[in-house]
């Protein structure tokens, strides 16, 4: 009732056509951002943050960042400051998506617009604030990607077939449980490699190894010791598991550098230390999950919607078919040739 009041109180200024668009509606001024991050130690997060740090010192943008310390507990603590701090912007990288819904009620009723980004809250959630959006990737096309390289190493790599039997026989690390990215490239990357025509079999069980070089690598081990010589393809989830396999494969002689045994491993973000391997020859692919982009797009929908702007004025973004969300592209990243 009370919009219908506003709206014919307007009904015959120009401030119309400003209403009745989808645009946050926060009065021009200096930004305040508040920044919450999943947790600083990860390496594809800390590319973005970097290039988020870069992109709003660059606008003389003031802003906090908070570490989320990968506890949901603790994050809700960090908003509560911040929204008693009366920051007229928030960007929240959710170390819970599950837990967005409570994070999106105390937002609006604080009234500042929110960017969520790179762990992705239901569309329900993004949609029940009309100052809310979520900024990410397609997470089903990072698994199909890695799908399309398991299909060009079958083709050109005939060796991998160890055993000759026709399968290729895999393990997989997945990032979490319940996360939408981590069970999107679970799925998609043996989908989209059988779909192309690669008959897969995986051996033992999906390990959750929580997008963690130490954790994939125990597992990794577990998983030689019970499986010797049965495993021709690792699967990762993100590139600081697939690390993980790497060292744990290096342990017994597998992908050193120069060494003759070598067994194909394929991650997803193109981090530092995943291009690196790739060109050392220790491991086949990644797949580009670009940080900078997606930390460029963060500040400069923010920066709009702090500014009473429309969020995608002045960029080249769109959203996708949710209306809700921007989609920054994946690539696949097979290195340079030696
Ligand atoms: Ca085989």
């Amino acid at each position: 009732m009370k919009s219908v009041v506003f709206r014919s109180m307007l009904a015959s200024t120009a401030l119309t056509a400003v209403l009745f668009s989808a645009i946050p509606q926060a009065a021009a001024a200096d930004p305040n951002i508040g920044i919450l991050i999943y947790k600083y130690d990860d390496t594809y997060i800390s590319t973005v943050r970097n290039a988020l740090d870069k992109a709003l010192t660059a606008k003389a943008a003031k802003f906090t960042m908070q570490d989320g310390k990968g506890d949901q507990a603790t994050q809700n603590d960090q908003l509560d400051v911040m929204i008693a701090r009366q920051m007229n912007g928030l960007v929240v990288n959710m170390v819970d998506a599950q837990a967005a819904q409570g994070v999106v009620n105390k937002i609006k009723a604080a009234g500042v617009p929110v960017v969520f980004f790179n762990r992705e809250p239901s569309a329900d959630v993004i949609k029940s604030y009309d100052k809310a959006i979520f900024v990410g990737t397609n997470a089903a096309d990072a698994g199909k990607m890695q799908g399309d390289i398991i299909k060009k190493l079958w083709d050109e790599h005939p060796e991998y077939d160890v055993n000759k039997d026709g399968k290729f026989q895999y393990v997989l690390f997945k990032g979490e449980p319940d996360n939408p990215e981590a069970i999107a490239r679970s799925e998609w990357s043996v989908k989209q490699a059988e779909i192309n025509g690669v008959k897969m079999e995986q051996i033992g069980q999906t390990f959750v190894a929580n997008w963690d070089t130490a954790q994939a690598q125990a597992a990794m081990e577990s998983a030689l010791a019970a499986n010797a010589g049965k495993i021709e393809l690792v699967i990762a989830n993100n590139d600081s598991m697939a690390m993980g396999a790497i060292a744990a494969l290096s342990s017994i002689g597998y992908n050193l550098e120069g060494g003759n045994k070598f067994m194909p491993v394929v991650g997803v973000d193109a981090t530092e230390q995943a291009v690196d391997a790739i060109k050392r020859g220790i491991m086949s692919a990644t797949v580009k999950q670009d940080g900078e982009a997606m930390g460029n797009a963060v500040s400069a929908v923010i920066l709009n919607a702090v500014a009473g702007k429309p969020w995608l004025e002045g960029t080249d973004y769109k959203f996708d078919d949710s209306g809700i969300a921007v989609r920054i592209p994946y690539s696949p990243y097979l290195g340079e040739k030696k």
